[in-house]
Protein backbone atom coordinates (compact mmCIF):
# COMPACT_ATOMS: atom_id res chain seq x y z
CA UNK A 1 0.00 0.00 0.00
CA UNK A 2 1.90 3.37 -0.63
CA UNK A 3 0.40 6.35 1.01
CA UNK A 4 0.63 9.76 -0.94
CA UNK A 5 -0.14 13.71 -0.16
CA UNK A 6 -1.23 15.48 -3.11
CA UNK A 7 -2.74 18.47 -3.57
CA UNK A 8 -2.27 20.99 -0.99
CA UNK A 9 0.23 23.32 -2.53
CA UNK A 10 -1.94 25.81 -4.04
CA UNK A 11 -2.13 29.02 -1.75
CA UNK A 12 -5.40 30.40 -2.17
CA UNK A 13 -7.39 32.45 0.35
CA UNK A 14 -10.65 32.09 -1.92
CA UNK A 15 -13.59 31.12 0.46
CA UNK A 16 -13.93 27.54 -1.65
CA UNK A 17 -10.83 26.72 -0.34
CA UNK A 18 -11.04 27.77 2.93
CA UNK A 19 -14.25 25.89 2.85
CA UNK A 20 -12.68 22.89 1.76
CA UNK A 21 -10.15 23.39 4.50
CA UNK A 22 -12.51 23.43 6.94
CA UNK A 23 -13.98 20.46 5.29
CA UNK A 24 -10.32 18.66 5.96
CA UNK A 25 -9.50 19.69 9.20
CA UNK A 26 -13.11 19.01 10.45
CA UNK A 27 -12.85 15.31 9.23
CA UNK A 28 -9.36 14.50 10.51
CA UNK A 29 -9.96 15.78 13.39
CA UNK A 30 -12.49 12.84 14.24
CA UNK A 31 -11.14 10.46 15.98
CA UNK A 32 -11.39 6.75 15.19
CA UNK A 33 -14.39 5.18 17.81
CA UNK A 34 -14.08 2.09 19.39
CA UNK A 35 -16.60 -0.28 18.76
CA UNK A 36 -17.74 0.25 22.36
CA UNK A 37 -17.98 3.54 21.61
CA UNK A 38 -19.44 3.20 18.18
CA UNK A 39 -22.44 1.14 19.20
CA UNK A 40 -23.08 3.63 22.20
CA UNK A 41 -23.81 6.26 19.28
CA UNK A 42 -27.34 7.61 19.67
CA UNK A 43 -27.56 7.01 15.99
CA UNK A 44 -26.08 3.60 15.63
CA UNK A 45 -29.03 2.15 13.96
CA UNK A 46 -29.05 5.02 11.36
CA UNK A 47 -25.15 4.05 10.47
CA UNK A 48 -26.33 0.45 10.43
CA UNK A 49 -29.04 1.69 7.74
CA UNK A 50 -26.34 3.83 5.50
CA UNK A 51 -24.25 0.84 5.47
CA UNK A 52 -26.61 -1.30 4.62
CA UNK A 53 -27.55 0.92 1.59
CA UNK A 54 -23.82 1.41 0.92
CA UNK A 55 -23.71 -2.08 0.74
CA UNK A 56 -26.60 -2.80 -1.54
CA UNK A 57 -25.53 -0.21 -4.00
CA UNK A 58 -22.05 -2.10 -3.95
CA UNK A 59 -23.89 -5.53 -4.23
CA UNK A 60 -25.92 -4.20 -7.01
CA UNK A 61 -23.47 -3.03 -9.36
CA UNK A 62 -19.56 -4.21 -8.06
CA UNK A 63 -18.07 -7.21 -10.44
CA UNK A 64 -15.65 -9.79 -9.29
CA UNK A 65 -12.30 -7.88 -9.94
CA UNK A 66 -13.61 -4.28 -10.58
CA UNK A 67 -10.94 -1.64 -10.35
CA UNK A 68 -12.75 0.79 -7.88
CA UNK A 69 -12.22 4.48 -7.02
CA UNK A 70 -13.85 5.68 -3.61
CA UNK A 71 -14.01 9.28 -4.01
CA UNK A 72 -14.13 10.49 -0.34
CA UNK A 73 -13.37 7.37 1.19
CA UNK A 74 -13.31 8.36 4.84
CA UNK A 75 -11.72 6.25 7.29
CA UNK A 76 -11.68 3.48 5.03
CA UNK A 77 -15.32 2.27 6.00
CA UNK A 78 -16.65 0.61 3.14
CA UNK A 79 -13.19 -1.17 2.45
CA UNK A 80 -14.84 -4.50 3.70
CA UNK A 81 -18.00 -4.61 1.71
CA UNK A 82 -15.47 -3.95 -1.76
CA UNK A 83 -13.57 -6.86 0.08
CA UNK A 84 -16.89 -9.07 0.12
CA UNK A 85 -17.89 -7.84 -3.61
CA UNK A 86 -14.28 -9.64 -4.43
CA UNK A 87 -12.84 -6.08 -6.57
CA UNK A 88 -9.55 -6.35 -7.99
CA UNK A 89 -8.01 -3.01 -6.86
CA UNK A 90 -9.48 -0.17 -4.86
CA UNK A 91 -8.05 3.74 -4.50
CA UNK A 92 -9.12 5.70 -1.82
CA UNK A 93 -9.23 9.60 -2.39
CA UNK A 94 -9.76 11.81 0.58
CA UNK A 95 -9.14 15.52 1.29
CA UNK A 96 -8.60 14.85 5.06
CA UNK A 97 -5.44 13.42 5.87
CA UNK A 98 -6.09 12.24 9.50
CA UNK A 99 -9.30 9.48 7.61
CA UNK A 100 -6.54 8.40 5.51
CA UNK A 101 -4.09 7.83 7.84
CA UNK A 102 -7.17 5.65 9.73
CA UNK A 103 -7.72 4.07 6.35
CA UNK A 104 -4.18 2.85 5.74
CA UNK A 105 -4.65 1.39 8.85
CA UNK A 106 -7.56 -0.33 9.09
CA UNK A 107 -6.58 -1.57 5.31
CA UNK A 108 -3.27 -3.26 6.98
CA UNK A 109 -5.42 -4.76 9.72
CA UNK A 110 -3.28 -2.69 12.79
CA UNK A 111 -6.62 -1.32 14.36
CA UNK A 112 -8.40 -3.13 17.14
CA UNK A 113 -11.35 -3.86 14.61
CA UNK A 114 -9.41 -5.87 12.39
CA UNK A 115 -7.05 -7.38 14.31
CA UNK A 116 -8.90 -11.19 13.74
CA UNK A 117 -9.87 -10.18 10.12
CA UNK A 118 -8.26 -12.13 6.96
CA UNK A 119 -6.00 -9.33 4.65
CA UNK A 120 -8.11 -7.92 2.18
CA UNK A 121 -8.00 -9.48 -1.22
CA UNK A 122 -7.33 -6.64 -3.71
CA UNK A 123 -4.16 -3.91 -3.60
CA UNK A 124 -4.97 -0.62 -2.50
CA UNK A 125 -3.51 3.01 -2.96
CA UNK A 126 -4.30 5.95 -0.71
CA UNK A 127 -4.64 9.45 -1.68
CA UNK A 128 -4.31 12.73 0.72
CA UNK A 129 -6.18 15.28 -2.00
CA UNK A 130 -9.14 17.68 -2.80
CA UNK A 131 -10.87 15.61 -5.61
CA UNK A 132 -13.54 18.62 -6.20
CA UNK A 133 -10.59 21.25 -7.15
CA UNK A 134 -8.19 20.20 -10.37
CA UNK A 135 -8.00 17.45 -12.79
CA UNK A 136 -6.71 14.15 -11.26
CA UNK A 137 -6.75 12.29 -14.49
CA UNK A 138 -3.05 12.36 -15.47
CA UNK A 139 -2.09 12.44 -12.07
CA UNK A 140 -3.73 8.94 -11.95
CA UNK A 141 -3.09 8.15 -15.11
CA UNK A 142 -1.90 4.80 -14.22
CA UNK A 143 -4.72 3.52 -12.17
CA UNK A 144 -7.59 4.35 -14.57
CA UNK A 145 -9.66 3.51 -16.03
CA UNK A 146 -12.29 2.18 -12.82
CA UNK A 147 -15.14 0.54 -13.79
CA UNK A 148 -16.65 1.76 -10.98
CA UNK A 149 -16.61 5.44 -9.21
CA UNK A 150 -18.38 5.58 -5.80
CA UNK A 151 -18.62 8.52 -3.42
CA UNK A 152 -20.97 8.03 -0.40
CA UNK A 153 -22.52 11.32 1.92
CA UNK A 154 -19.57 13.26 0.53
CA UNK A 155 -20.18 14.46 -3.41
CA UNK A 156 -22.69 17.85 -1.70
CA UNK A 157 -19.13 19.47 -0.62
CA UNK A 158 -18.28 19.73 -4.02
CA UNK A 159 -21.34 22.10 -4.43
CA UNK A 160 -19.44 25.02 -2.53
CA UNK A 161 -18.88 26.65 -5.99
CA UNK A 162 -20.22 25.78 -10.02
CA UNK A 163 -16.39 25.11 -10.77
CA UNK A 164 -16.00 22.79 -7.58
CA UNK A 165 -19.07 20.82 -8.65
CA UNK A 166 -18.05 20.22 -12.31
CA UNK A 167 -14.60 19.84 -11.65
CA UNK A 168 -15.63 16.52 -9.36
CA UNK A 169 -18.10 15.46 -12.29
CA UNK A 170 -15.53 16.10 -14.90
CA UNK A 171 -12.86 13.83 -12.81
CA UNK A 172 -15.45 11.14 -12.28
CA UNK A 173 -15.95 11.41 -15.99
CA UNK A 174 -12.11 11.32 -17.25
CA UNK A 175 -11.24 8.61 -14.51
CA UNK A 176 -14.26 5.86 -15.50
CA UNK A 177 -14.01 3.50 -18.34
CA UNK A 178 -17.48 3.91 -20.82
CA UNK A 179 -20.13 1.81 -19.46
CA UNK A 180 -18.72 2.42 -16.22
CA UNK A 181 -20.93 2.92 -13.13
CA UNK A 182 -20.86 6.00 -10.45
CA UNK A 183 -22.74 5.19 -7.78
CA UNK A 184 -23.62 7.82 -4.87
CA UNK A 185 -25.46 8.89 -1.36
CA UNK A 186 -25.93 12.37 -0.82
CA UNK A 187 -28.04 15.12 0.83
CA UNK A 188 -31.58 15.10 -0.90
CA UNK A 189 -32.18 18.82 -1.81
CA UNK A 190 -36.14 18.12 -2.76
CA UNK A 191 -36.72 16.90 0.84
CA UNK A 192 -34.54 19.11 3.02
CA UNK A 193 -36.27 22.50 0.77
CA UNK A 194 -39.74 20.74 1.63
CA UNK A 195 -39.02 20.44 5.16
CA UNK A 196 -37.39 23.72 5.29
CA UNK A 197 -40.23 25.48 4.46
CA UNK A 198 -42.55 23.72 6.11
CA UNK A 199 -40.28 24.59 9.63
CA UNK A 200 -40.94 28.58 8.12
CA UNK A 201 -36.98 28.43 8.23
CA UNK A 202 -35.38 30.79 5.31
CA UNK A 203 -35.03 28.95 2.65
CA UNK A 204 -31.97 31.41 1.03
CA UNK A 205 -29.72 29.38 4.05
CA UNK A 206 -30.58 25.91 2.54
CA UNK A 207 -27.70 23.47 3.38
CA UNK A 208 -27.96 20.56 5.44
CA UNK A 209 -26.19 22.02 8.59
CA UNK A 210 -28.86 24.98 8.90
CA UNK A 211 -31.26 22.36 8.52
CA UNK A 212 -30.07 19.85 11.28
CA UNK A 213 -29.63 22.62 13.67
CA UNK A 214 -32.57 24.73 13.34
CA UNK A 215 -34.87 21.79 13.52
CA UNK A 216 -36.85 19.69 15.63
CA UNK A 217 -33.83 17.15 14.37
CA UNK A 218 -31.67 19.00 16.39
CA UNK A 219 -31.09 17.15 19.13
CA UNK A 220 -30.46 13.86 17.32
CA UNK A 221 -28.17 15.05 14.88
CA UNK A 222 -25.92 17.75 17.08
CA UNK A 223 -24.94 14.53 19.17
CA UNK A 224 -22.88 13.65 16.32
CA UNK A 225 -22.72 16.89 14.20
CA UNK A 226 -20.82 17.83 11.71
CA UNK A 227 -19.13 21.23 12.18
CA UNK A 228 -18.41 22.13 8.89
CA UNK A 229 -20.17 24.14 5.94
CA UNK A 230 -22.27 21.65 3.79
CA UNK A 231 -24.28 22.11 0.64
CA UNK A 232 -27.46 20.69 -0.89
CA UNK A 233 -27.51 19.38 -4.35
CA UNK A 234 -30.68 20.31 -6.64
CA UNK A 235 -31.55 16.73 -8.51
CA UNK A 236 -32.28 18.45 -11.38
CA UNK A 237 -28.95 20.41 -11.98
CA UNK A 238 -26.70 17.64 -11.10
CA UNK A 239 -28.88 15.84 -13.53
CA UNK A 240 -28.20 18.05 -16.43
CA UNK A 241 -24.59 18.87 -15.35
CA UNK A 242 -23.63 15.11 -14.88
CA UNK A 243 -25.19 14.70 -18.57
CA UNK A 244 -22.37 17.45 -19.89
CA UNK A 245 -19.78 15.33 -18.62
CA UNK A 246 -21.05 12.17 -20.32
CA UNK A 247 -22.97 10.81 -17.30
CA UNK A 248 -26.22 9.41 -17.59
CA UNK A 249 -28.77 8.70 -14.93
CA UNK A 250 -29.67 5.51 -14.10
CA UNK A 251 -31.71 6.31 -10.62
CA UNK A 252 -31.89 8.39 -7.75
CA UNK A 253 -33.62 7.02 -5.29
CA UNK A 254 -34.52 9.26 -1.56
CA UNK A 255 -33.50 6.69 1.01
CA UNK A 256 -37.01 5.69 2.42
CA UNK A 257 -37.60 4.25 -1.34
CA UNK A 258 -34.40 2.92 -1.19
CA UNK A 259 -34.75 1.17 1.85
CA UNK A 260 -39.00 0.36 1.41
CA UNK A 261 -37.74 -1.26 -2.67
CA UNK A 262 -34.71 -3.29 -1.50
CA UNK A 263 -35.58 -5.01 1.58
CA UNK A 264 -38.00 -7.18 -0.72
CA UNK A 265 -34.78 -8.79 -2.00
CA UNK A 266 -34.70 -11.51 0.19
CA UNK A 267 -31.07 -11.68 0.30
CA UNK A 268 -31.10 -7.99 1.40
CA UNK A 269 -33.58 -8.37 3.69
CA UNK A 270 -30.89 -11.23 5.27
CA UNK A 271 -28.16 -8.45 5.28
CA UNK A 272 -30.16 -5.80 6.79
CA UNK A 273 -31.53 -8.70 10.00
CA UNK A 274 -27.34 -9.34 10.51
CA UNK A 275 -26.42 -5.79 10.22
CA UNK A 276 -29.39 -5.20 12.93
CA UNK A 277 -30.47 -1.59 11.86
CA UNK A 278 -34.27 -2.72 11.24
CA UNK A 279 -35.75 -5.25 13.24
CA UNK A 280 -39.60 -6.31 12.62
CA UNK A 281 -40.74 -2.90 11.68
CA UNK A 282 -41.57 -1.42 15.16
CA UNK A 283 -39.17 1.09 16.26
CA UNK A 284 -38.23 -0.28 19.68
CA UNK A 285 -34.91 0.35 21.72
CA UNK A 286 -32.78 -2.36 19.75
CA UNK A 287 -33.67 -0.85 16.24
CA UNK A 288 -33.71 2.03 14.54
CA UNK A 289 -35.92 4.88 15.80
CA UNK A 290 -38.35 7.40 14.25
CA UNK A 291 -36.12 10.23 14.38
CA UNK A 292 -33.55 8.19 13.09
CA UNK A 293 -35.92 7.56 9.94
CA UNK A 294 -37.15 11.08 9.60
CA UNK A 295 -33.28 11.75 9.02
CA UNK A 296 -32.44 8.88 6.48
CA UNK A 297 -34.97 10.82 4.51
CA UNK A 298 -32.66 14.00 4.18
CA UNK A 299 -30.33 11.92 2.21
CA UNK A 300 -31.08 9.76 -1.51
CA UNK A 301 -28.86 7.26 -3.16
CA UNK A 302 -28.19 7.78 -6.90
CA UNK A 303 -26.20 5.34 -9.75
CA UNK A 304 -25.17 7.32 -13.07
CA UNK A 305 -23.62 5.49 -16.40
CA UNK A 306 -20.93 6.77 -18.04
CA UNK A 307 -21.78 6.93 -22.15
CA UNK A 308 -20.24 4.99 -24.40
CA UNK A 309 -19.41 1.25 -25.47
CA UNK A 310 -17.25 -0.77 -23.07
CA UNK A 311 -14.14 -1.82 -25.18
CA UNK A 312 -14.58 -5.80 -25.58
CA UNK A 313 -11.78 -8.09 -23.60
N1 LIG B 1 -17.38 8.00 2.21
C1 LIG B 1 -17.10 7.76 3.61
C2 LIG B 1 -18.20 6.95 4.24
O1 LIG B 1 -19.26 6.80 3.63
O2 LIG B 1 -18.00 6.44 5.33
C3 LIG B 1 -16.90 9.08 4.38
C4 LIG B 1 -18.07 10.00 4.38
S1 LIG B 1 -17.85 11.46 5.38
C5 LIG B 1 -19.50 11.87 5.74
C6 LIG B 1 -17.42 12.68 4.17
C7 LIG B 1 -16.00 12.55 3.65
O3 LIG B 1 -15.81 13.45 2.54
C8 LIG B 1 -14.93 12.93 4.69
O4 LIG B 1 -14.03 11.87 4.85
C9 LIG B 1 -14.26 14.15 4.05
O5 LIG B 1 -12.92 14.32 4.42
C10 LIG B 1 -14.47 13.86 2.57
N2 LIG B 1 -14.32 15.03 1.68
C11 LIG B 1 -14.95 16.21 1.79
N3 LIG B 1 -14.54 17.05 0.82
C12 LIG B 1 -13.65 16.37 0.06
C13 LIG B 1 -12.87 16.72 -1.09
N4 LIG B 1 -12.93 17.94 -1.60
N5 LIG B 1 -12.05 15.79 -1.62
C14 LIG B 1 -11.96 14.55 -1.07
N6 LIG B 1 -12.65 14.18 0.03
C15 LIG B 1 -13.50 15.08 0.59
Amino acid sequence: LRYDTYGDSRASDDESFKNARRVAEHYSARSNQTLEEREASPIIHLKKLNNWIKSVLIQLYARSKDAVLDIACGKGGDLIKWDKAKIGYYLGVDIAEGSIKDCRTRYNGDSEQQQRRKKFGFPARLICADFYEVPLDKYLQDDAPFDICSCQFALHYSWSTEVRARQALANVSALLRPGGIFIGTMPDANVIVKRLREDQLDVQYASLNFLLQHSYLTKLCMQDAVDCPEWIVPFHVFKSLADEYGLDLVFAKNSHEFVNEYLKKPEYAELMRRLGALGDGNHDQSTLSQDEWDVAYLYLAFVLKKRGQPSSG
